[in-house]
């Protein structure tokens, strides 16, 4: 299968954006709003990328359709004008002119309400551009609550998207609603594809070959052999049922073009017209394979992430990784589990085993943190030792002191303040 394998975003790129992931101790959460703005931008690059984009693109696609259409119309009206014109200067009947006269104005009004359709399509995609920048911008807002919200919806339009990448459609749509995310969300997208998916499915190549048309400037483009292969496919399918005759015509009529590594496979499948359709003979044998259907599902599903410049894998998964691996330490791969702390997602079972093959994080310094309190141990907080050789930050061991005395919070052990030391980390 040589596909092409589209960028995904470098998941290290995007550990800047993942700052509510882990909403551990203290005020760590609210430290995610005041990102800089280059992590900002990283964020919005990495995370929001399909929101914004794939509004943009429907967009570009509207705008290119409509010059096209309005172009076509006013053609028509001109050369319409022209008649006309022509027809004054010689000697025309009056019943001949108000024929003209009448065609002029049909071209007119054509053109008139073809233009007012494709304004009102535009202004539709333009539109939806338009809220879900504003929504982004909520993120920014000054109230607490709202921003709250934003994230949670954040999270929820995450989930619709990772839904319709696995073909829960159903699913991802009630969720949408009910989240009232829906302008939000590129389900209409998946719609499309689901539709063409289930018809490859099927073994028919006519809704893929419609959504090849519709997409066709920008499939060229980007050199989609995706209509090529559907052509082969049929070719194929006309052997398959011993149409032979039909499969040359075919052949005359969409391979005659065919050059390069496509001009190999179409000599290839020439060559079928020689063999049975029970032929054990390599390459003809696979080419009758069924399973090259599923290749062609592949194909266009990565064409399609290709046109709206999607990568394979959903904003949920990448994010996910990322967090997971930001927090993995060896600590929660421990054989025994005795250092499993109940306070990290990596140990809890089901994330452990899929952030299993991920990266560690990379710590530069190591950081203390408090058992009690969940605080980092610095300057301002130092690690004390107690006399059984735990350590708690020193803010803690205030905290729980009584009186004079202070008890060990796992060996409930007694201890004078006095007997504390302040421990050097060197
Ligand atoms: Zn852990």
């Amino acid at each position: 299968m040589p596909r092409a394998v589209l960028t995904a975003p470098a998941p290290a790129a995007a550990a800047g954006g993942v700052g509510s992931g882990g909403g551990g101790g203290g005020g760590g959460g609210e430290m995610a709003v005041r990102e800089s703005g280059s992590q900002l931008w990283m964020a919005l690059k990495v995370q929001e990328y399909p929101t914004l984009k794939v509004p943009y693109e429907t967009l570009n696609k509207r705008f290119r359709a409509a010059q096209k259409h309005v172009d076509r119309e006013a053609s028509h009206a001109v050369a319409a004008v022209a008649e006309l014109e022509r027809a004054l200067g010689g000697c025309s009947s009056v019943g001949s002119v108000v024929s003209l006269l009448d065609g002029v104005v049909d071209k007119l009004t054509a053109l008139k309400r073809k233009a007012a359709e494709s304004v009102q399509a535009e202004e539709e995609s333009a539109g939806l551009c338009k809220r879900r920048v504003a929504h982004l911008k909520e993120h920014a807002g000054e109230h607490w609550a709202a921003v709250s919200l934003w994230k949670r919806q954040r999270m929820e339009r995450m989930m619709v998207d990772h839904l319709l990448r696995c073909g829960y459609y159903m699913t991802a749509i009630h969720l949408a609603r009910q989240s009232g995310i829906e302008d939000l969300v590129n389900i209409e997208m998946f719609v499309t594809a689901k539709d063409v998916e289930e018809s490859l499915e099927k073994k028919e190549t006519a809704t893929c070959l419609v959504w090849c048309h519709d997409n066709k400037s920008r499939l060229r483009k980007m050199k989609s052999c995706l209509e090529f292969s559907l052509r082969i496919q049929e070719f194929i399918e006309l052997i398959r049922h011993n149409r032979r005759l039909e499969a040359v015509r075919h052949a005359r009529k969409h391979f005659s073009t065919a050059e390069g590594s496509q001009l190999e496979e179409v000599k290839q499948v020439m060559g079928m017209l020689a063999f049975p359709v029970d032929t054990h003979l390599s390459p003809y044998k696979e080419l009758l394979d069924p399973s090259r259907w599923k290749i062609l599902i592949q194909q266009f599903r990565y064409d399609n992430y290709r046109l709206h410049q999607l990568s394979n894998d959903s904003v949920f998964t990448v994010t996910l990784q990322c967090g997971l691996s930001a927090i993995k330490t060896p600590q929660c791969y421990k054989e025994d589990g005795s250092a499993r702390n109940a306070e990290c997602p990596v140990c809890c079972r089901s994330l452990n085993k899929l952030a299993t093959p991920l990266p560690m994080a990379h710590c530069a310094n190591s950081r203390l943190v408090c058992r009690v309190s969940g605080q980092v141990m610095n300057e301002n907080n130092p690690p004390m030792m107690l006399p059984n050789g735990y350590i708690y930050s020193y803010n803690s061991l205030v905290s729980i002191r009584e009186g004079d005395k202070v008890a060990c919070p796992r060996t409930k052990e007694v201890f004078n303040f006095s007997q504390i030391e302040k421990v050097f980390i060197m």
